[in-house]
């Protein structure tokens, strides 16, 4: 696993988007895997200022809530549309269809297009509780995509996006952690006090599936790119 660590997000968010920009133009990225949430907010805006040419890149996300219709400004769809896909020309972007009627069929459907599209580059974030995707702890390591119930403690991280509690949705679809262990590289992202604990399980915690992201560990090449904030609780930070 690499590890860089830098002063700001902002400076961290330049070097993971020069680590894109260097796949795409050289050819190694066909497929992105993309995430949402606040922390790949910073990269995004990289991106959209970049006009980088993304014409040969398609694009899969993690995960979706379930009941919201594209067009709802909760769901995933419209964050990907705002923060990026209606800047930049991928050739195509998939996300799980959450209101679809058979949800399991839905599921399925995801693990065909990851299988017809496997994730040359993955971004990634983590909660607090370790979960990556919407995989919260206890999610199996050999898990595909699926239907996941949210903890109270992921409802309550992600309220700051809703109005009201009761709006946030109770069920999402999520690329499993087998899914994202396909992924020929990961790379974390992890900003701020508030996840570093979550980075230091993840990174030196036993690999359990009470914290998902420790998987990362048997992953061959990972990347973390973290501000000195979430990298606190780490000794020997790769400084950069
Ligand atoms: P955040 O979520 O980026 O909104 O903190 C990350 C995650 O839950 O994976």
């Amino acid at each position: 696993m690499e590890m860089y660590t830098f002063k700001t997000q902002d400076e961290a968010a330049k070097f993971a988007y020069q680590m894109v920009e260097t796949g795409v133009k050289e050819g190694q990225i066909r497929t992105l895997g993309l995430a949402t949430g606040g922390t790949p907010l910073s990269l995004y805006k990289c991106m959209r200022e970049s006009g980088l040419d993304v014409s040969n890149v398609s694009t899969v996300n993690l995960d979706e809530y379930v009941g919201l219709r594209d067009e709802d400004e909760h769901s995933y769809h419209y964050y990907m549309q705002k923060e990026l896909f209606s800047h930049l020309n991928f050739k195509v972007s998939y996300l799980p269809d959450g209101m679809a009627a058979d949800l399991d069929a839905e599921c399925r459907r995801y693990d065909r297009i990851l299988e017809e599209n496997p994730v040359d580059l993955q971004v990634l974030g983590i909660g607090k509780n370790g979960h990556i995707g919407f995989n919260e702890p206890g999610t199996s390591f050999q898990s595909e995509t699926h239907i996941v119930t949210l903890t109270a403690s992921t409802r309550k991280a992600n309220m700051r996006f809703f109005e009201r509690e009761e709006d946030v949705p109770e069920q999402a679809i999520s690329m499993g952690i087998l899914s994202i262990m396909n992924a020929k590289k990961i790379m974390l992202l992890v900003f701020g006090k508030g996840k570093a604990e979550a980075l230091r399980k993840m990174a030196k915690g036993p690999v359990d599936e009470a914290c998902p992201a420790s998987v990362l560990q048997n992953h061959p090449n990972v990347v973390v790119i973290a501000d000195e904030d979430a990298a606190s609780l780490l000794k020997d930070q790769g400084q950069k």
